[in-house]
């Protein structure tokens, strides 16, 4: 049965690259059961391992059991991460958390993927960088949809609108939308989000802009990722089942919008 919020504080550390090992390998077991339970091919979703707050030595392990690409939620410690890393020349990063404007020259120059456009100013700012540095970024779209204020995303509502500005910004290459559930131990409560972000998709599909792609739905975490499987998620992400629990509560690094 999918282990929710509740629960994250009995992952234990991983402190080696067996740890590493045999966490990946239990993840990688219940994707493939929650596939199993919905006629899924496991091929289909893709393990992000997300990697905040835990230091270089232990991204190193990771690194070392086989990961090639790690999220993290804040720039500047992706940033530091990054350049601390750089002989890791295989090493992508995916920056999976809110961006300032002001913050959009870095995520440019490092950043493999970022999972959190939600306004135009933002995807204004890393198209600018971008075209400067020559790059590319694959991007998803943030939506909200447990309908709490503290959650950063678009509401379900405007991201029709949203979608249809982001053709003028040629070095952002759409591939989905991303989302947060609400945090409760009550699936019967989390579902409704990931069926909501699928339902999106679906509709949105039939009118997208031509370039923009939505294949991808990037939902679920450590403590929900079955269901979000069970609903179509084509991207986990996930962090304490593969670290270990991190020390400080899920509000320190989903800080309010007003903050
Ligand atoms: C931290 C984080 C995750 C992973 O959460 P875990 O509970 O560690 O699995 C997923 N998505 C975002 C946006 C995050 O910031």
């Amino acid at each position: 049965m999918p282990r929710l919020h509740e629960q994250h504080g009995r992952y234990p550390q991983a402190n080696s690259v067996e740890d590493f090992l045999r966490n990946l390998a239990a993840v990688r077991q219940r994707i493939a059961d929650a596939c199993r339970r919905v006629g899924r091919d496991p091929a289909g979703v893709r393990l992000l391992p997300v990697s905040k707050t835990f230091d270089e030595a232990h991204l190193r392990l990771a690194y070392a059991a086989g990961c090639r690409f790690l999220g993290e939620n804040k720039v500047q410690e992706a940033q530091r991460k990054w350049e601390a890393m750089a002989d890791l020349s295989d090493l992508q990063w995916s920056v999976i958390g809110h961006l300032q404007t002001n913050k959009a020259r870095q995520v440019a120059r490092f950043a493999a993927e970022f999972q959190a456009l939600d306004s135009l100013r933002v995807a204004e700012a890393l198209d600018r960088r971008l075209q400067i540095e020559g790059r590319h970024l694959d991007v998803f779209v943030q939506v909200n949809t447990s309908g709490e204020a503290s959650k950063y995303g678009l509401a379900p509502d405007a991201v029709a609108d949203f979608l249809r500005a982001l053709p003028a910004f040629s070095a952002l290459r759409v591939r989905g939308l991303m989302t947060l559930a609400l945090f409760s131990a009550d699936a019967a409560r989390v579902r409704p989000c990931f069926v909501r972000l699928r339902e999106l998709r679906e509709r949105l599909r039939q009118d997208a802009p031509a370039g923009i792609d939505l294949e991808e739905l990037s939902m679920g975490m450590s403590g929900d990722f079955e269901i979000a499987i069970e609903e179509g998620a084509t991207v986990v992400r996930v962090g304490q089942a593969i670290f270990g629990a991190r020390a400080l509560p899920d509000s320190h690094y989903w800080p309010t919008v007003s903050e």
